[in-house]
Order: C-alpha cells, then sequence, then structure tokens
C-alpha cells in the first residue's frame, strides 16, 4: 500500500540539468549515471527522460543495464562495475553493454571466455582514489592486454575517478589528474574521468565521456555547494501532509526517548513521514522542513512513520498542509547538511512504499 509521503519528480528538470552539465563541457559527451535506481528517482523513469538526451548511460551492475535493454534502451550503456563472472560477460556482450575492467580476474574472464561477439571495455585506473581500478603506471601493460584480447572490441575508453572533485582545490585533484595524465599519455583511446564536481569545477578533467551522476537530479555536487548557484533545478520534491497539530507546554517532551522537551509553549506538528519511507532516523532536532508557510524545526527523534516538528512560529499551519522534507524550496544539499549527510544519501533511501508522482 502506498503512504501519502510523496515523491515529487519534476522530469524536465532532468533535462534542464542535463543541458548545464554540456554546457559546462561543451566537447565532451555524456554517460548519465543513473545507478541506484537513478539515485532514488527510478532507473527507467529518469532513462526515459533522458534518453532523447544523452549519449549513453551508466549504471552500477549489469543488471540495471539488462533491465534497461529489456525496456528497449538502444544507446551506449556502461556497467561501471564491470563483470564478475563468464555467465555475465556473455550476456553483456549479446546485448552491446560496455564493462569496466578493473581487476585480473576480470581480464583472465575476457581471455578465456567464449563470447558471441567482442565486448566493449572501459579500462578503470586508479590515479589516487584507492578504490576500483589498476594502478595508473600498468595502463600501457593493461591496455595491450585488451588490445590483444579478440573477445574486446575496439581500442578502450581509459578511464579514472576522482577523489576530492567535491572540493576544486585540494591538491588531491591536481595530483590525482597528473598521474592519470602522464600515465595515459601516449596511449590511444577515449579518456573518461569527470563526474559532476568535476564537469562543474575542473575543467581540466573533462574527457570525451563525461559522467555526471548527482547534478542531473538537481542536488550541488560540491562540498559545501548550492545548486542554485550552478542553474540547476531540484528533481525530487518530496512531501507529506501535516498529520496532527497540538500543544505542549514548557518541559514536555516530544517523541521516543523523551530527547526533545519543550523550552516555551509549544505547537508541535506531525507530518506522516518517518525513517521507513527513507527519512533519515539519525537526524539531529533543528533540521528544516518546509510549509506554506515558511520553515519549520524538526523537534525530538524520528520515528517510523511520523516526524515531528515545531510549528509554534508558524500559526497559520494546519492539518492537511503539504510539508517539503527536501526539494522544492529546501535543497537537499541543506538538509542532508542539516543531518550531516550527504544529498545522495537522501535521495538513494526513498523508500519503495513512497508515493511517486510526475509534474
Ligand atoms: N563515475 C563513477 C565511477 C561513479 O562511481 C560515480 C558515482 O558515484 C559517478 C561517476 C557520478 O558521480 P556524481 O554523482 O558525483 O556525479
Amino acid at each position: 500500500m502506498k503512504r501519502a509521503a510523496t515523491a515529487r519528480l519534476r522530469p524536465a528538470a532532468l533535462v534542464h540539468n542535463l543541458g548545464i552539465a554540456r554546457r559546462a563541457a561543451p566537447r565532451s559527451r555524456v554517460m548519465a549515471v543513473i545507478k541506484a535506481e537513478a539515485y532514488g528517482h527510478g532507473l527507467l523513469r529518469v532513462a526515459d527522460a533522458l534518453a532523447p538526451h544523452t549519449d549513453g548511460f551508466a549504471v552500477s551492475c549489469l543488471e540495471e543495464a539488462f533491465a534497461l535493454r529489456n525496456a528497449g534502451h538502444a544507446l551506449p550503456l556502461l556497467a561501471l562495475q564491470g563483470f564478475r563472472d563468464g555467465h555475465e560477460l556473455v550476456h553483456a556482450a549479446r546485448q552491446g553493454i560496455a564493462v569496466a575492467v578493473h581487476d585480473p580476474v576480470q581480464l583472465r574472464l575476457l581471455e578465456t571466455t567464449p563470447l558471441p561477439r567482442p565486448v566493449r571495455v572501459w579500462l578503470k585506473l586508479d590515479s589516487g582514489m584507492g578504490r576500483l581500478g589498476f594502478p595508473a603506471e600498468d595502463a600501457f601493460v593493461r591496455l595491450r592486454a585488451l588490445q590483444n584480447c579478440a573477445n574486446v572490441a575496439t581500442s578502450p575508453v581509459l578511464m579514472t575517478h576522482l577523489a576530492c572533485a567535491d572540493e576544486p582545490g585540494r591538491a588531491e585533484n591536481a595530483a590525482q589528474l597528473a598521474r592519470f595524465e602522464a600515465a595515459t599519455r601516449d596511449l590511444p583511446g577515449e579518456r573518461s574521468l569527470a563526474n559532476s564536481a568535476a564537469i562543474l569545477g575542473l575543467p581540466r578533467a573533462h574527457g570525451d565521456w563525461n559522467r555526471p551522476g548527482i547534478l542531473l537530479y538537481g542536488a550541488s555536487p560540491m562540498a559545501d555547494g548550492d545548486a542554485r548557484r550552478h542553474g540547476l533545478q531540484p528533481v525530487m520534491t518530496l512531501q507529506a501532509p501535516l498529520v496532527a497539530v497540538h500543544d505542549l507546554a514548557p518541559g514536555d517532551a516530544v517523541g521516543y526517548g523523551a530527547t526533545f522537551r519543550c523550552r516555551r509553549p509549544t505547537r508541535v506538528g506531525v507530518v506522516a513521514i518517518g525513517y521507513a519511507d527513507g527519512y533519515p532516523r539519525h537526524v539531529p532536532s533543528g533540521v528544516p522542513v518546509c510549509l506554506p508557510q515558511g520553515r519549520a524545526p524538526l523537534i525530538g527523534r524520528v520515528s517510523m512513520d511520523l516526524i515531528t516538528i515545531d510549528l509554534t512560529d508558524l500559526p497559520g499551519a494546519a492539518v492537511g498542509d503539504p510539508v517539503t522534507l527536501w526539494g522544492e524550496g529546501l535543497p537537499v544539499e541543506e538538509v542532508a547538511r542539516a543531518a550531516e549527510t550527504i544529498s545522495y544519501d537522501l535521495l538513494c533511501a526513498v523508500a519503495g512504499r513512497v508515493r511517486v508522482e510526475e509534474v
């Protein structure tokens, strides 16, 4: 059963935001990152909206790529984690899905698995992230192995991922770029380095293919960012109705654990959303929500289906009013900062029981 909590999604904002990525890096093609159910916005819904505007889609695993192909998407697809076994590799080749190759086990599988046709490969190089990828200095050797492999189609794309692009001034960015450039200088093939933050803040990282994720959804990719400054528009506005309003006296407690005690006569509003909807449980009192009359702070603990807010300074607020948790009027990154997390975390966590409406 769907709940009153509703994620209002604006496909037009996706298209607008993708246009910002294109204008920031006009010579790069766009591999729109729609992994993790398109950061909680719905894989197929987002793919349908972006397909006429993007050059390809990147997803995390092959299951997501297969779902896109099954739904009829014919654009280039990239599985960022590549394949885990020969079975997946065969299906990737058959369905024309590019796979990231980041590990010697995958190289062995490429060399030994009979494929119906060659598979496209993106060679993942670690230039300082310390996560997936061959050490950048091995680029020549790994690329040669791939070029000699009959199962590999055309020239692999050389890719890397930046650890600190959300803080463009950090020395790690220049170090990663220098390491990648030095290791790949004389090698053939297209390049792909930039995530959202690098698209907006590190022009040197713009490659043949950029990989924007979070900016498509209208959240700032910068650590201290404000999406509006980049002209980004929120795609998701998460709302739930105010279902009760009551007055408490100084000293009265609110919610589990009685963690919040009223210091003044307090008008408490109860909103029909909780951690089972994806609203984060571990947020402190004070995180803002937005009503038609203005903003109000969360008070007390987040429950499974409900949160409580302080409406004392919003006397017009009434049962039935829509309460925005994030989105239009309340940037998700602002809520994320108050909740001591990142916008990605909030967006990806929206639960399946939340009603979805396209507007
Ligand atoms: N490229 C890779 C390899 C990623 O893992 C991600 C996301 O985590 C992205 C691109 C997109 O990053 P962002 O959402 O910060 O633009």
